[in-house]
């Protein structure tokens, strides 16, 4: 038994999110591998949803707690993550501050004030753009935007990119493991492999961590999108250390319990590839699940790679876990403008 009920959660989802068959995307598969999807992006009446709303309930106690007035947090112009922690902020009565880096070397004529940002920006946050590249790692520029809200006499609670180095960070995702197992009771049916997109790690950490409950880390497999994978593994790394201390797994989890395949960030984060686009539409057409240039669309590549592949056996059920990201596909109206 793990011991995630000792931590507060904060409400900021709708509660389990459903699980449903995709019996066309299994078809257009070729059949021999059952398709699942579990709706992260659905999982919320905040600003559209997604996992970091299902990370933040564990973050925001601790928010509450410290006295806070202003969350400050980072990520890429088109940031899910900045959107979901204005969300958050809005819903507590706080102020947001979020530092929005130019993560993408991407241009679209309405990139920076459409979607994520859009909300964003209607939500009240202060966003700020910054011309700083791609990194998962703590962040000057954040640092800084932390600072400036001390100065300006407020107390800020800074939050990192993805909530994923925070310390609470890995525990919205075994909450998500600890979800399947009773879905899965419910439905009389197991799951061989879940697919996850990964990048700033806290999400297939969670995950890990609490798959490794009843010892199936390893049927998560995580589908790198950052293009730095080896930073990508070691944020994961510590992530699951830290979260299976605190959920007491009461072993250390092996790095071969660890799976990220590297093959489908290609050609770099946030530009999707023409096996991308291919996926995207796939999802769309077959079961009109949306899927984003940035992460989903590549873990739908990934899966889609692996199933033609042989990856899976015959008659496995493989469970997509769907975290959202819909919105940042208005940044990429050019990119999509014939479907
Ligand atoms: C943040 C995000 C991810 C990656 O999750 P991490 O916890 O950062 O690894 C995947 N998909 C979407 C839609 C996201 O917003």
């Amino acid at each position: 038994m793990l011991r995630l009920d000792k931590f507060e959660r904060y409400p900021l989802t709708f509660g389990p999110t459903p699980i449903e068959h995709l019996p066309r995307l299994t078809k257009a598969l070729g059949g021999k591998v059952d398709i699942y999807a579990k709706r992260d992006d659905c999982n919320s009446g905040l600003a559209m949803g997604g996992n970091k709303l299902r990370k933040l309930e564990y973050i925001v106690p601790d928010a509450i707690a410290s006295n806070a007035d202003t969350l400050v947090s980072i990520g890429g112009v088109q940031s899910n993550h900045t959107r979901q922690v204005a969300a958050a902020a809005a819903k507590i009565g706080m102020k947001c501050v979020v530092v929005q880096e130019s993560w993408v070397p991407h241009e679209d004529a309405v990139y920076d004030r459409v979607g994520n940002i859009l909300l964003t920006r209607l939500m009240g946050a202060d966003s700020r753009i910054v011309p700083d590249g791609f990194d998962i790692g703590i962040r000057k520029s954040w640092e800084e935007a932390i600072q400036s809200v001390k100065d300006a006499g407020g107390k800020p609670y800074g939050i990192p990119a993805g909530a994923s180095v925070h310390k609470y960070g890995g525990l919205g995702y075994v909450g998500f493991a600890e979800e399947v197992r009773a879905q899965e009771a419910a439905m009389g049916i197991t799951f061989d492999y879940i697919i996850v997109c990964v990048v700033t790690g806290s999400t297939q950490a969670g995950m890990i961590v609490g798959f490794a409950a009843d010892d199936r880390a390893e049927r998560v497999i995580g589908i790198d999108a950052s293009g730095t994978p080896r930073q990508t593994r070691a944020q994961v790394r510590q992530i699951v250390d830290n979260t299976a201390e605190l959920v007491e797994l009461g072993r250390k989890v092996r790095e071969e319990e660890i799976i990220i395949l590297e093959d489908y960030a290609y050609p770099a984060y946030g530009i999707p590839s023409a096996a991308t686009n291919e996926a995207i539409r796939l999802a769309a057409r077959s079961e009109a699940m949306i899927t984003d240039p940035v992460y989903e669309g590549k873990s739908m590549q990934g899966l889609i790679d692996l199933v033609r592949n042989g990856f899976f056996p015959q008659g496995a059920k493989v469970l997509y876990a769907h975290l959202g990201g819909a919105p940042a596909l208005n940044g990429y109206s050019y990119t999509y403008r014939n479907g």
